[in-house]
């Protein structure tokens, strides 16, 4: 969640909540189901409770997610009804003579009423074609917080180093919809449809934690595994918690460039990439905060101590009654993921 600003000085304090978003969020209510892949999973040093790592490769007691979206695109083919081959006009045979005067001609039997063709059915809005992805890729997928972070305020609340000589909580709880849906639970459910989108595509998927019942990583260690994990980009998944009436997505950047300016350009293209992605996927950037989606910020652990082309997503707003229903639906948490994935390919099929 990100708070959002008031004033310069809730702004700020906002910001601050926010920038503990990498790390933890929201009470365990749900049992994640883990995704079934070949991964390895391994434990993170720094919490106690667990926190793993799942490295692609290996072979390990993933979870398998429920639902697995496949997107389809029906190609309808518009059928034509063969043209009725017109009937032969009738011969006309005079009348035998005598006859006084000719016959009249007969009237020749009307053309068939000829069936208009129907019109080809309207083709569906097509799928973005995902660019051609090179092999060797590799994405790390971020699910912001942790389901049992509020159980473990001890863990979560050490300071750990937040890139540019600064310190933040290790972790926070998340935010929530006024229904007690935990936004820990949607990243994680949002991670684990995109997860298999991205391997169709031959994309190597490194996931920051592989349950939504542990604690952690601290953001420090989830930067720490984009950084060393060799991947190309980092996409951090979060749900915001605003005014009611406050909704839609928004795409953050760091905007103090921790690895200079030639990958801070990367991470700002792929911010525009996912952004269209998003769009592209039905939905709609924030009206509240940030401009036309993107959100470049100073002060989110995550962002500043990233190497690597990387984005925060706050997907919707969870107090808005609209996002919070769309985000804890299925069908709206693939829709999320899909648009991830549309940005992802588009900016790996470009680069
Ligand atoms: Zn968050």
């Amino acid at each position: 969640m990100t708070a959002r600003p008031r004033s310069v000085a809730t702004l700020l304090a906002g910001v601050a909540a926010c920038a503990v978003l990498i790390a933890s969020c929201a009470a365990p209510t749900e049992q994640a189901t883990p995704p079934t892949s070949s991964s390895v999973v391994v434990s993170s040093p720094a919490v106690s409770s667990g926190p793993l790592i799942t490295v692609p490769g290996l072979s390990s007691p993933a979870e398998s997610t429920t639902e697995s979206p496949t997107p389809t695109s029906e190609s309808p083919t518009p059928s034509s009804e063969p043209e009725p081959a017109p009937a032969p006009e009738p011969e006309i045979t005079p009348e035998p003579e005598p006859a006084p005067a000719p016959a009249p001609e007969p009237e020749p039997e009307p053309e068939p009423e000829q069936e208009p063709a129907p019109a080809p059915a309207p083709e569906p809005e097509p799928a973005p074609a995902p660019a051609p992805i090179a092999g060797g890729r590799v994405v790390v997928i971020d699910p912001g917080h942790n389901g049992a972070n509020g159980a473990n305020p001890d863990i979560i609340n050490r300071q750990v180093d937040a890139g540019f000589g600064e310190t933040k909580p290790c972790n926070t709880t998340g935010t929530s919809t006024n229904d007690g849906y935990t936004e820990a639970s949607f990243n994680w459910k949002v991670a684990n449809y995109l997860r298999p989108m991205l391997e169709s595509q031959g994309i190597t998927v490194v996931m920051t934690r592989d349950s939504n019942d542990g604690v952690g990583p601290c953001v420090n260690e989830r930067a720490q595994i984009g950084n060393s994990s060799g991947a190309d980009l980092v996409v951090s998944i979060h749900g915001d918690g605003d005014d009611a009436s406050a909704s839609g997505f928004y795409v953050m950047t760091a905007e103090r460039d921790p690895a200079g300016a030639e990958m801070a350009a990367r991470s700002d293209d792929l911010a525009v990439n996912v952004r269209d992605g998003l769009r592209s996927a039905g939905l709609s950037p924030s009206n509240h905060l940030g401009s036309n989606g993107l959100w470049p910020r100073s002060d989110l652990a995550g962002l500043n101590l990233s190497m690597i082309p990387t984005v925060m997503i706050e997907a919707g707003n969870m107090r808005n009654s609209g996002d919070a229903a769309l985000m804890s639906s299925a069908g709206g948490q693939q829709q999320v993921a899909q648009g991830l994935a549309n940005g992802v390919f588009s900016y790996l099929g470009s680069g």
